[in-house]
């Protein structure tokens, strides 16, 4: 099956009469199961793609299929829901909320998506045995390593069962131990049939992928071939 589907996907930027493509022409299609790596240099789209994959944001020209939703013809609020139902994020800066515990960080999707509290708090405590923090569910991010409140916002990505896992540059920010940590569980994610996109500067983590697309000038170079790993 396919999980998402971009046709001749373009994305303008225009700052007063300035006009700037950050993406342009961009056809990918990711299968279920996939796991996709995007490189790129500083300025070449990578973020701009990062946040359409992520209906973060909607494309210009060309059309983006998330399973099979045509995510350009949905309204501001309909975007939410499908984001906050397809889509896991786990980014550089974990992003996690410093006044609540590991828990109730990885709760918060799953009560955006208005699920009850005991099955919540259930599901929440599965994904964080999942991700090896059974024993820091209460804990806040600052009593964490960095390590740790990346695998709290692997949880809180895993939590609602998504059909993407979309992490964007999701070691730059740990030492080489934790970088490893995180590598493997994406590798045991993907072993179980889970579909990643990952965004990363380093080669090292792009390799751990089974196809690696590169980004120029707002357009996909390379053609996307499948490698085993
Ligand atoms: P990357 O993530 O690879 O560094 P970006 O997607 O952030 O690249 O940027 C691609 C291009 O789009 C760059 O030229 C950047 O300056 C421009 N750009 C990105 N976001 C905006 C914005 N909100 N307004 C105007 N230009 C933008
Ligand atoms: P940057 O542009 O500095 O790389 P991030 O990658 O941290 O920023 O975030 C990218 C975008 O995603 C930002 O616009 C941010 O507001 C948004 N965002 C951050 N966390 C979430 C989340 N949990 N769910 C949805 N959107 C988020």
């Amino acid at each position: 099956g396919v999980v998402l589907q971009l046709d001749a996907v373009g994305k303008s930027y225009r700052t007063g009469t300035l006009r700037v493509d950050a993406l342009r022409g961009i056809d990918l299609g990711i299968g279920v199961g996939e796991y996709v790596a995007i490189m790129g240099p500083s300025g070449s789209g990578k973020s701009t793609l990062m946040h359409i994959l992520g209906c973060l944001d909607t494309p210009t020209s060309g059309t983006y299929r998330l399973v099979g939703v045509d995510v350009g013809e949905l309204t501001e609020d309909e975007l939410a829901e499908v984001r906050n139902r397809l889509v896991g994020f786990v980014f550089q800066q974990f992003n996690l909320l410093a006044h609540l515990t590991a828990l109730r960080n990885v709760e918060l999707p799953l009560a955006y998506a208005g699920v009850p509290g005991d099955e919540r708090r259930r599901r929440a405590l599965a994904a964080l045995d999942r991700v090896g923090l059974s024993d820091r569910v209460g804990h806040r991010p600052r009593e964490l390593s960095g390590g740790q409140q990346q695998r709290v916002a692997i949880a809180r990505a895993l939590v609602t069962d998504p059909a993407l896992i979309l992490a964007d540059e999701p070691t730059g920010n740990l030492d080489s131990r934790s970088t490893r940590d995180v590598l493997a569980l994406f590798d045991e994610l993907h072993d179980q049939g889970r579909t990643l996109v990952l965004i990363t500067h380093e080669e090292e983590v792009a390799a751990r992928a089974q196809r690696v697309l590169r980004i120029h000038d707002g357009g996909l170079r390379v053609p996307a071939q499948a490698v085993r790993r």
